[in-house]
């Protein structure tokens, strides 16, 4: 191929641009109409009650910290796994990260390790726990409201990777990420790489009015101009007329743009025919690789148990010579990428004594772990290719 194929690209049509246009020329640019609908449409989408659309993902993760009332002192588990924004929220905060192993299955956090952890604490030392919805496979939620109902946790679910997945729980009830159904609070990411693409932009889920009202407030400043919601007292004061509004407590500007919300809206209802592809082309190189895995080519690939459906924001394989194959990939413009590199492994969070070693499941996976390209406008013909090209260097070696 003459042309680089990255591992995930966006996909704007005509519609999303035109769509983005009528925004331009309307009177509101920043917080109007589009905020309202994007977040309906989204609740609609993932079957929350509520939704509060926010400037990026990491500032939902932010906002939900703050609104579950992390501070100093607070403890927080979640998975080494991760794009680090999920653990610096809680750092955001003052708060505690502590990590436990993901499963060697799943490579999701697993909530047996997660268990012992608790255990070996006594009640009461942590407050909540972050897992992720990695690379699109949705954890086992069941298994850690349970946890944060017998420890008494909140749960904020990462679901950056995972908007459409699923999974039955052993009642026969379907469980779509970030619905609000088990987690307290769940996060979505508008990043061009995930599966619905605003530039930047993020979402946080939710069936809990009083976590949604108070989130609402942090995302403007802390402030309200709702009269039901006033708790200044009068007295003192000029009389109140309508421009009157309280700040109420230190909250952020983490707005998102009407511009960006448009461009989500309009993506948004593709996002079903997106998704589709997303599992087509996951499927296709499922069976390539499990093929190949059988005539004893160095692949390994995870396959979800029926009654999980997954979200495939990354397809990933794991070889053993990783580095010999990316780097030779990039010999045949092919921009595979890893992740992640496991979070207790970066240097900010080894300051606080975390080291090789500790999460043997997650850093084996980081070790042969490959993201190939995978994207709702990736070509068969193009996906052959990047086929061929793994299948050429994995035989060979
Ligand atoms: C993308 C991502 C985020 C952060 O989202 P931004 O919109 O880039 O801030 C958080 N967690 C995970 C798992 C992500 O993939």
């Amino acid at each position: 191929m003459n042309h680089p194929i990255p591992y995930g690209r966006q996909h704007i049509t005509d519609e999303d641009i035109a769509a983005v246009n009528d925004v331009l020329r309307s009177p509101y640019l920043t917080q109007g109409p589009k905020i309202g609908e994007l977040e309906q449409a989204f609740a609609n989408y993932i079957g929350s009650a509520y939704a509060v659309a926010v400037a990026n993902g990491t500032a939902a993760l932010h906002l939900c910290c703050m609104a579950l009332g992390v501070g100093p002192g607070t403890r927080v588990i979640t998975t080494p796994l991760t794009f680090s924004a999920s653990a610096n929220c809680v750092r955001y905060c003052g708060g505690d990260v502590f990590f436990a192993d993901v499963s060697s299955d799943t490579v999701l956090l697993d909530p047996a390790a997660v268990r012992t952890l608790l255990e070996s604490h006594p009640q009461g030392y942590f407050s909540g726990i972050i897992p992720v919805d990695f690379a699109g496979y949705p954890v086992d939620m069941v298994a850690f409201r349970e946890l944060a109902d017998e420890f008494g946790l909140w749960i904020i679910e990462d679901a950056c990777h995972a908007p459409g997945a699923s999974f039955v729980s052993e009642t026969g009830t379907e469980h779509r990420a970030g619905d609000g159904s088990l987690a307290d609070l769940a996060i979505f990411s508008f990043h061009p790489v995930k599966h619905i693409a605003a530039g930047e932009g993020g979402m946080i889920t939710t069936n809990n009015e009083s976590l949604y009202k108070h989130l609402l407030r942090l995302r403007t400043h802390g402030i309200t101009n709702k009269p039901t919601e006033f708790t200044a007292p009068y007295e003192g004061e000029p009389e109140r007329g309508g421009w009157y509004m309280e700040l109420q407590e230190l909250g952020y500007n983490y707005r998102l743009t009407d511009i960006q919300a448009a461009l989500a809206l309009s993506q948004l209802a593709r996002a079903d025919s997106m998704l589709d592809r997303r599992r087509e082309l996951a499927s296709r190189y499922d069976s390539v690789f499990a093929e190949a895995a059988e005539k004893g080519i160095p692949v390994q690939i995870i396959v979800p148990p029926d009654g999980v459906i997954h979200a495939y924001h990354l397809y990933v394989i794991q070889t053993p010579n990783r580095k010999g194959l990316y780097d030779f990939l990039r010999t045949k413009n092919i921009l595979a990428q890893v992740h992640y590199v496991p979070v207790h492994l970066m240097p900010y969070y080894r300051n606080f004594g975390w080291k090789p070693g500790d999460f043997p499941n997650a850093e084996t996976y980081y070790a042969h772990c490959l993201s190939l390209p995978l994207f709702p406008t990736l070509t068969n013909d193009e996906q052959d290719y990047v086929v061929d090209q793994v299948v050429t260097f994995l035989k060979a070696v």
